[in-house]
């Protein structure tokens, strides 16, 4: 029971946080309040040492002394040890039990001392107490247990033994004493009162801040991730970006970034759905984190159907593309789906840091330019940014500047080439090929403008020129002889541009039906819906259409049936060395059945030899068009040469240079 009582009284409290906060306060006041005692007790050792025996003004105080200069120490050191709940607990519990004993030891010597001496001395035992007193329970002001236990201990005591003595002077320092004491009681309750209350309060801020800071990762990681395929997001690739030029800006260490774009991915939006769409986004993001380390390299989706890629230590251009192709390889195996399998491939552009750029913006630039340059030139392989792409962004940008400056109707013109029926040995059409001269940059390939053309936006004002010049020139020609002219994705993509060709077509009286526009695979599959919803137009209006350089393109044979074309114009890379090479025979016979199958009209382009020209013959192609035949002319040589050719008799086998 009494026990009970006692381990009430000194017990601490149960609020760890709270404790944790007194013992902190605790540690810095008991080392001064040990110095107050210490010094107070030598003091009185001193004024009583010729009055009282040696072992109340010597041996005592020579013990204390070195007791709390320990405990000192020890109260002090302890600030730096990480302490858990329970131990921070039995510190207070000790401060509060050495308080009982420590102020019992001191109160009693103080009493005994009282005994020895005059008047003076006698009142300074009176004085000691009370000071000292104040001046420990003001330094354990944070434990409020201390507090009444001193009070228990020391002033009671004090109080009782000076009321006892005879003198009222003494019984007045008793009444002084136990009213300061009880009065700093009071305010010590006081303090102790706020001082739970702040550090509650304290708590729960720092709680609130926890969960602030929490929910504040959390958004910030909901922010940086692509929430379909959980992958890192456009803005945490670009900030990783430039944390890691920060990093590497003054070791000017290299690293490799990569843009990965997946061909084909559209057509299996629009065949399988969306659904079918989103889950073959995150079986590639899947795919990339199972092949790749994901120390070495970051993987991010940038959006759509495109993902960036950031290699650390990339090793020599021959490994990142060699990585690069790995990929690649990865990504053609084909993606089973609940709505079936599809196909798609990666097209990858690269650029290492610092060579292609030192910039964020610049280095995706120069990535994205390598990755377009791939996709152009080379679907589903790796591009790397070179010094020549360099050299071509320069060009390009200045080509584009002259575009815009120049007096096109002026310095547009369109050359012709015959593609000859080397059956009825007479021209079947003619392919307009754009011409420009300007007075500064000289002649410009077509390849070259009509892509900077492209670029700014500008194309579809030189379409409409170029399409006019050729309409124009055409009028003065044969019935039988039609127009072929290219077009690119953008005249075919935009409504605009298309019913302005359409116009001009109804314009100029000419036959539609002698017309066939030749556009390229890629431009088709660049936009597949709306290019064949554009080239269904053109087909209504009774013109034709090409699909020019074809078999260079990515799109896989499976398209071939559902667009909507007339004729296959093979790309004239199979006929280069055709003759010195089987695999190109094969590939050309294989064209050619296909044509059959498909009910396709079929041209061949770049034939330059005879040789070239009688392996196509035997193999049953019979538009033919090349510089064996005829190189692209002017205006008057070709409306020459086809004035020389309706005079011709018409013959049932032809040779290129007796009809050229
Ligand atoms: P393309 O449509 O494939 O045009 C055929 C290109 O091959 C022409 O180059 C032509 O001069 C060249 N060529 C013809 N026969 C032979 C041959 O036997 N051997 C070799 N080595 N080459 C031959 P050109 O005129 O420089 O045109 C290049 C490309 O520019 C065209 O390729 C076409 O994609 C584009 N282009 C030309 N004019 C226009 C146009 O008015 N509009 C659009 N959108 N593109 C055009
Ligand atoms: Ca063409
Ligand atoms: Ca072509």
């Amino acid at each position: 029971m009494l026990q009970s009582v006692l381990s009430s009284f000194v017990e601490p409290g149960d609020k760890p946080a709270l404790n944790r906060a007194r013992y902190e306060a605790l540690s810095k006041q008991i080392p001064v309040m040990y110095a107050i005692v210490i010094i107070d007790m030598l003091a009185m050792s001193y004024t009583h040492f010729s009055y009282a025996p040696v072992y109340l003004t010597l041996y005592l105080p020579a013990i204390l002394t070195p007791v709390t200069i320990y405990r000192s120490i020890k109260i002090y050191r302890s600030r730096f040890e990480t302490l858990n709940d329970a131990q921070v607990r039995r510190r207070l519990l000790t401060i509060n039990i050495l308080a009982a004993i420590l102020g019992a030891i001191c109160v009693g010597w103080a009493l005994a001392l009282f005994n020895y001496g005059d008047a003076y001395t006698k009142s300074h035992t009176a004085f000691f107490i009370c000071l000292t007193t104040l001046g420990v329970i003001a330094c354990l002001m944070h434990l409020r247990q201390a507090g009444i236990i001193l009070f228990a201990t020391v002033v009671c005591p004090t109080v009782i033994f000076l009321a006892a003595t005879d003198q009222s002077v003494f019984h007045a320092i008793a009444l002084n004493i136990l009213l300061v004491s009880a009065a700093i009681l009071f305010i010590m309750f006081r303090y102790n009162n706020d001082f739970t209350d702040m550090i509650e309060k304290q708590q729960i801020l720092e709680q609130q801040s926890k969960i602030l800071k929490i929910l504040s990762t959390e958004n910030l990681r909901l922010a940086n991730l692509d929430s379909l395929t959980t992958i890192p997001n456009r803005r945490r690739f670009f900030s990783e970006l430039s944390d890691r030029i920060e990093e590497r800006k003054t070791s000017q260490e290299t690293f490799a970034v990569g843009i990965l774009d997946l061909d084909g991915f559209k057509q299996v939006n629009d065949v399988f759905g969306h659904p079918a769409g989103d889950q073959l986004l995150i079986d590639t993001s899947v795919r990339l984190r199972e092949l790749l380390d994901k120390d070495e390299v970051f993987i991010a989706r940038l959006g759509g159907d495109e993902f960036g890629l950031i290699l650390n230590n990339p090793g020599s251009e021959r490994e990142v593309i060699a990585l690069g192709n790995q990929i690649c390889d990865e990504l053609l195996e084909p993606f089973e789906m609940k709505e079936g399998s599809a196909q798609v491939a990666g097209t990858i552009g690269f650029a290492f840091f610092p060579d292609a750029g030192d910039t964020p913006s610049v280095l995706f630039e120069r990535a994205d330019y390598a990755l377009c340059y791939s996709k152009q030139n080379c679907k589903g392989t790796v591009g790397m940014f070179t010094e020549e792409h360099e050299t071509l962004i320069r060009e390009v940008s200045s080509i584009a500047h002259r575009l815009r400056e120049a007096d096109l109707s002026e310095e547009l013109s369109v050359y012709f080439q015959p593609i000859i029926n080397t059956v009825e040995n007479r021209t079947f059409s003619c392919e307009a090929l754009a011409r420009w001269h300007n007075p500064i940059l000289g002649n410009i390939p077509p390849n070259v403008f009509i892509r900077s053309a492209e670029q700014s936006g500008m194309v579809s004002r030189l379409t409409a020129i170029l399409f006019k010049k050729s309409l124009d020139a055409a009028a003065e020609w044969p019935e039988h002889v039609g127009l072929s002219f290219n077009l690119s994705t953008y005249d075919l993509c935009s409504p605009e541009s298309l019913l302005n060709l359409l116009n001009t077509i109804e314009k100029s009286n000419f036959k539609p039906e002698r017309i066939t526009f030749e556009i390229t695979e890629t431009a088709v599959m660049q936009d597949f819906m709306r290019a064949t919803h554009g080239l269904k137009l053109i087909r209504q209006l009774g013109a034709k259409v090409a699909l020019d350089d074809f078999g260079t393109g990515y799109s896989s044979l499976s398209y071939l049936p559902r667009m909507p074309i007339d004729r296959l114009k093979v790309d004239r890379s199979f006929i280069e060395d055709i003759e010195s090479s089987q695999a190109k025979q094969d590939i050309m016979c294989t064209i050619a059945q296909l044509c059959d199958n498909l009910n396709l009209e079929s041209t061949v382009e770049g034939v330059e030899n005879e040789t070239q020209y009688k392996i196509l013959d035997a193999m049953g192609y019979h538009l033919i068009q090349g510089y064996y035949f005829s190189k692209p002319l002017q205006q008057d040589e070709l409306a020459e040469r086809l004035v020389a050719e309706c005079e011709m008799p018409a013959k049932k086998s032809a040779s290129g240079r007796s009809a050229a």
